[in-house]
């Protein structure tokens, strides 16, 4: 029975390439979808299962994933910080936060802008 959930992810690609690296252990796993619908309002999130026999298998595989995704991320921080998400110019500046909404809103982010398409992302 696959019923052990290893991880929980909001990502779909994230928990079908650790399914991927568990197949490559030889550990055999199911991605299972939940929560509500984007439409209600809910966060849908992604399950990973497996054996509950596998468990100490899969840690060697889960932890080489998570460096990786560790890696992923920080290339994706810092790809955020220094080219435009829409046009990929390297011409981008952070945004001084400028309403009281907008404080509380973006707490915690940098707010980047593009000067050749005006682009807005946060990183
Ligand atoms: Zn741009």
């Amino acid at each position: 029975m696959l019923s052990k959930p290893l991880m929980r992810y909001l990502d779909s690609d994230e928990a079908y390439l650790l399914k991927e690296y568990l197949s490559n252990e030889g550990i055999e796993s199911i991605v299972k979808r939940q929560g509500l619908p984007r439409i209600l309002g809910g966060i849908t999130n992604f399950k990973v299962l497996i054996d509950p026999g596998e468990v100490s298998n899969a840690q060697a595989a889960l932890s080489n994933f998570s460096q990786e995704m560790k890696l992923r991320h920080s290339e994706q921080q810092h790809l955020l910080s220094t080219q435009c998400p829409a046009c990929k110019s390297g011409n981008v500046t952070t945004v001084e936060k400028i309403s009281m909404i907008q404080r509380i809103f973006y707490c915690g982010v940098i707010i980047m802008r593009c000067k050749e398409c005006s682009s807005r992302w946060y990183r």
